[in-house]
């Protein structure tokens, strides 16, 4: 860890405030070298893994750098996957808590309306997968006009989806003059060319891909034959008991069988697959957050930038195909200061695919044994033990940030010519209650939104059953959401 603590940096108290609540307290190396940077609005190219802290290297200063008055989007940030930009919506609202930062995420399969209506509210970050931003260029539901900041997220990624042409489309129509940060774990030809086309003199900064994957996951490679890989897979959960798994898979089909196999077995566990809804794989990324079941498998959907804390196995039930693959599973685990173990399952065959993966990471993945079968049955009480219980979540960083806030719903909005500003007024001025302690607030046709901050909620909520807002009696309750 090195020595420079977020103190170095003149960030506003707020985001501060945020920093520490999250226990964010050492900068990672990559933030150590984005983020005054990109105070500086510099052009960064930057090479780097998903778990060395890169959201946050934008994040901080992105959050920083929003001017709060402005009501039309500040910064744009395009991310390959509907999971990646929900997971980055996340992470920006929590560092611009306490600075109200209204960050929101455009992706397809979700109503287009529901997101038109949230763009016509102020909103400072826009988060999205290029085709259903492009739709929202298409029908002007979207203004880029006070664009400042692009980034793209996980660019090889996008570039490998084919979404190079919506890039191109999207970067088109923003504002000449704004600054553009590329963050990408490889670095091929096509975003070398990208990032020299629309950039300006960009800095690239390159962290070593070393530091993620050997110093916090210890990785083991498994040899056997494809039909006694369940059987395998059984053992080892066993033996290694993980207070969390996650199990990759090939394909669909793969994880259908795993699955339905280890619930057959009474383990705790879900599964995330293209094939499903959107609405389904979110509930399922966000029960596994939550710590509602144990193991979770995945196609590699689930792999890519989605930060899911202390995961503590990743199982590669079956050899990535890719060798950018191996790196992204096994990331999922070890990460932000915390270990973890990495169990690949090779079959005779795959041996060319093992060797390019260890030249891609610049080492040779140890072989271990299978478990033995004593080893197996010592540890069946244990594992049985935990598979009943409960996994406890440590540290769900959104629950943390948000534990001192209250949202409230009040029943009247636009239609009864109500703004913001109102609500400032009326809430402000009951006694013990400052502007500070007022967060987000949306205004829909019918109904509002605000979000009281410090743990004042249910003062203000006593407060304004009695009270008027703008001569106007409206009903007030806790949200359900
Ligand atoms: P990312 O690479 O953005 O997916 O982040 C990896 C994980 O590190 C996430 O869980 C972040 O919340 C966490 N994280 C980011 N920055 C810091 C920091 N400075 N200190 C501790 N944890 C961090």
């Amino acid at each position: 860890m090195s020595e420079i603590s977020f103190e170095d940096y003149h960030l506003s108290a707020e985001i501060k405030r945020a920093l520490s609540v999250l226990k964010y307290e050492t900068p990672t190396e990559v933030q150590t070298k984005v983020i005054p940077l990109a105070l500086e609005n510099q052009d960064l190219v930057v090479k780097s893994q998903t778990g060395s802290g890169k959201t946050a290297s934008f994040g901080i200063p992105i959050c920083e750098m929003m001017a709060w008055e402005e009501k039309r989007p500040q910064a744009l940030i395009l991310t390959p996957t509907r999971e990646l930009a929900v997971q980055v919506r996340e992470d920006i609202t929590n560092i611009g808590r306490f600075k109200r930062i209204k960050a929101m995420a455009v992706y397809g399969k979700e109503p287009f309306s529901k997101q038109r209506e949230e763009l016509q509210q102020k909103t400072h970050v826009v988060v999205g997968t290029p085709g259903r931003v492009i739709d929202h260029i298409e029908r002007e539901t979207l203004v880029l006009d006070k664009v400042k900041y692009l980034i793209i997220d996980e660019a090889d990624e996008m570039l490998n989806m084919g979404f190079i042409d919506e890039v191109e489309a999207i970067i088109k129509e923003l504002p000449l003059d704004r600054v553009t940060m590329v963050f990408s774990a490889t670095l091929p030809k096509d975003v070398e060319t990208l990032c020299h086309k629309y950039m300006k003199n960009p800095v690239h900064i390159e962290i070593a891909a070393s530091g993620v994957t050997t110093d916090t996951i210890e990785h083991r490679l498994i040899e056997g034959k494809e039909e006694d890989k369940l059987s395998l897979l059984k053992d080892v959960t066993v033996v290694e008991n993980p207070d969390s798994c996650l199990i990759f898979c090939r394909t669909k089909e793969h994880v259908d069988t795993v699955y339905t196999e280890l619930e057959a077995a009474n383990y705790s566990c879900e599964r995330l697959h293209g094939g499903l809804e959107q609405q389904d794989r979110f509930a399922v990324m966000d029960g596994f957050k939550q710590g509602n079941f144990r193991y979770l498998v995945a196609t590699d959907v689930a792999a890519r930038g989605i930060d899911i804390d202390n995961v503590t196995l990743v199982i590669n039930y079956d050899v990535p195909m890719e060798k950018e693959s191996y790196v992204h599973r096994t990331g999922r685990t070890g990460r932000a200061g915390n270990k973890g173990t990495a169990i690949t399952f090779a079959t005779p065959y795959e041996g060319k695919f093992v060797k390019a993966i260890e030249r891609y990471i610049g080492f040779e993945i140890p072989k271990t044994e299978a478990p033995r079968t004593q080893e197996v049955a010592r540890g069946k009480e244990a594992f049985e033990e935990k598979l009943g219980g409960r996994r406890v979540v440590k540290n769900n960083k959104t629950a943390r940030i948000n534990q001192d806030i209250l949202k409230l719903h009040f029943n009247g909005g636009k239609k009864k010519k109500i703004r913001a500003v109102d609500f400032v007024g009326t809430i402000a001025k009951i006694p013990g209650v400052t502007a500070e302690d007022i967060g987000i607030i949306t205004i829909q046709d019918q109904m509002s939104y605000v979000d009281i901050l410090n743990g004042k909620g249910s003062l203000v909520l006593q407060a304004m059953e009695n009270a008027t807002i703008k001569g106007k009696k409206l009903k007030v309750s806790k949200a359900l959401k």
